[in-house]
């Protein structure tokens, strides 16, 4: 067993920043030829607790105890606080809170979504003079970093190989990244704009439209590069509707919007609502390209006046701004802004949204699991949501 860092001349693979925990202990271990089980008892002795299986099952995250970080950052040769830096889950306490002593350590499930890291872009990071293949960077979802675009690649959520969606058949989604960058990098609350637009967005989705054809065209197209016959395993992927979902947020972000509707609540039931709430309305459907969108927003907005079915909300959203303008305080206004009903949301699990976007028996996702899409980037992970209960 060895006791440096050096494997035959060649450093011990480094953390990659935002990498689980458990990816750089396996690519560590990977090197020593080692599953990551063997590779902690060396370093830590006798592992406390219940029995730890010898290598993580896919998705695992792994705890370790303060004392146990503390060695293993020696044994690598990186510094403690760089391994904080790097590896987000590393100096969290444990999630269940079953830490039995400073050598504890365990397997969890993560509860943040991670991708693969692009290959190509990872390449110094995987390849080891030791590895006869590259080992897979696996990172967790933060920012817009789950589409590479110098590859062309929308990274997907597999733990054994780096998997990607080939975006160059989408320039759609390519500009909307640029976009989504751009929002990211130039208004504060962006991510409070994304996680709502996310619901918007699918409040349409669910909504099943007749009029609608870029999604079902999207979805087809996407359905075809990855070689499944049925198009309903990949319509709950969040590619679908990605350039939708950017620009309704780039919409809510833009303050002066914010002002322009004031008006626009249904309750209202005055002829300057009517007008504000057609203005939003005709501009969303500009930005989204679907001129026939302003009458079936009309239609949801005046079912959500009549609290018929679920809260719709953009409506929702409108009436926020208004409370907003009363606020006496700056989190106040945020509160009001970005507060959404909780059964507006569109669900977490990818089975469940599938289940909800076709009216029918559900479609197997064994596949579309096996090819990572049902995890991954859907919702930014740094929302800030605060979520109600119904009205
Ligand atoms: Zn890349």
């Amino acid at each position: 067993m060895p006791t440096t860092p050096s494997v035959q001349g060649a450093a011990s693979p480094r953390p990659v920043a935002g990498e689980l925990t458990a990816s750089w202990l396996s690519r560590l271990a990977a090197v020593y030829r080692l599953p990551a089980r063997d590779l902690l008892r060396a370093i830590t002795g006798p592992l406390p607790g219940r029995p730890l299986a010898a290598i993580p099952a896919p998705g695992r995250e792994v705890y370790l105890g303060p004392k146990a970080r503390q060695r293993l950052a020696l044994f690598a040769g990186i510094r403690q606080e760089d391994l904080g830096r790097r590896l987000p889950a590393a100096a969290h306490a444990h999630p269940l809170g079953t830490d039995r002593g400073p050598l504890w350590t365990d397997w969890y499930v993560p509860h943040r979504p991670w991708h693969t890291a692009c290959g190509p872009c990872s390449r110094r990071h995987t390849r080891h003079p030791r590895l006869a293949r590259p080992t897979p960077v696996l990172v967790y979802v933060t920012g817009a970093r789950h589409i590479c675009q110098r590859h062309r690649r929308w990274l997907l959520a597999t733990w054994d190989t780096p998997s990607f969606i080939d975006l160059t058949h989408f320039p759609e989604i390519l500009n909307a990244h640029r976009r989504h960058m751009r929002l990211l990098r130039e208004r504060p609350d962006a991510n409070d704009a994304l996680a709502y637009a996310c619901a918007v967005v699918w409040s349409w989705q669910s909504a099943a439209w007749p009029e609608e054809h870029l999604w079902p065209r999207r979805t087809a197209a996407l359905a075809r590069l990855l070689g499944l016959d049925n198009p309903l395993e990949v319509a709950a992927h969040p590619l679908i509707p990605y350039p939708e979902t950017i620009a309704v947020a780039e919409f809510l972000a833009t303050p002066a919007w914010r002002h322009q509707v004031p008006h626009a609540s249904p309750r209202a039931r005055t002829r300057a609502s009517t007008q504000a709430a057609g203005t939003v309305h005709a501009e969303l459907a500009h930005r989204t390209g679907r001129p026939w969108l302003p009458q079936r927003l009309a239609e949801a907005a005046r079912a959500c006046g009549r609290r018929r079915g679920l809260p719709d909300p953009l409506q929702h959203w409108l009436d926020g701004c208004i409370r907003a303008r009363a606020a006496p305080s700056t989190a106040t206004n945020r509160a009001l802004l970005w507060t959404l009903p909780s059964m507006a949301q569109a669900p977490e699990h990818y089975d469940d949204r599938t289940g909800l976007l076709h009216h029918g028996p559900r479609p197997s996702s064994t596949r579309a699991h096996a090819l990572g899409l049902t995890g991954g980037w859907h919702v930014p992970t740094e929302r800030s949501l605060r979520l109600t209960t119904p009205p």
